[in-house]
């Protein structure tokens, strides 16, 4: 689905939603998080709630772009499913796993107390790291993490954990400056991946979202039942 596809895809969307603040500044994350909220929605019940009883959506669209506007220095690259400075592919991964138990945990506990933007907000990070997977663990630029960030992703696809986006090493670029998608710069792998994602990407970052969905839900429902 090209990023014009996804964009006009978004805008005939009946659901009611307001507009995050700062605009759907990247297309892919917020269809994903819109479609994968609805699948699980209307999908078989998972535990005590329906989703939209426990999360805010809104607050999940917003965290979401926020996490590219705000933490995408060189050591948050964890956060997009990228390799930090200095970072091999294991420890990496290992980061992101644990911040994302965490902040599933944190929004399990919210959920519980009915704060419902909290949760969503923690919940949008969550399903942003995720559909970033489609960013295979690749370093910023040539000399993050050299010698494997040396080659560019900008030809074909990396093998994961190869490989550099495009990007400054230190990651300093303004991704919304870069990634309007009038001026998009397809030759970075990261945001062709993030405005043109192959079938097989968007597939992959939908069925993970899902599955996330579900297993905070899980997670809420255990919760309700420990004293
Ligand atoms: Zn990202």
């Amino acid at each position: 689905m090209s990023g014009r596809a996804v964009a006009s895809a978004l805008c005939g969307l009946s659901i009611a939603l307001s507009p995050p603040a700062q605009g759907f500044y990247d297309p892919f994350h917020d269809l994903l998080i819109i479609q994968s909220f609805r699948q699980v929605e209307q999908g078989p019940p998972v535990g005590a709630a329906r989703l939209s009883e426990i999360i805010d959506l809104t607050a999940a669209i917003e965290a979401s772009t926020q996490l590219d506007d705000d933490e995408n220095r060189a050591s948050d690259q964890y956060k997009h499913s990228m390799r930090p400075n200095g970072l091999d592919i294991a420890a990496a991964k290992g980061k992101s796993a644990r911040d994302i138990d965490d902040q599933r945990s944190d929004a399990i506990r919210a959920a519980v107390r009915g704060d419902r933007v909290t949760a969503g907000r923690l919940i949008g990070r969550i399903l942003h790291a995720v559909q970033d997977r489609k960013h295979l663990w690749c370093s910023c630029g040539p000399g993050s993490n050299p010698p494997q960030s040396r080659s560019s992703c900008n030809s074909g696809p990396c093998s994961e954990g190869y490989g550099n986006h495009g990007l400054p090493d230190d990651c300093n670029v303004s991704l919304r400056r870069l990634g309007s998608v009038a001026a998009v710069d397809l030759k970075s792998f990261q945001l062709r991946t993030d405005f043109d994602p192959e079938g097989d990407q968007w597939n992959a970052a939908m069925a993970q979202s899902i599955e996330e969905l579900r297993s905070f839900l899980a997670g809420y429902t255990s919760a309700l039942k420990t004293p």
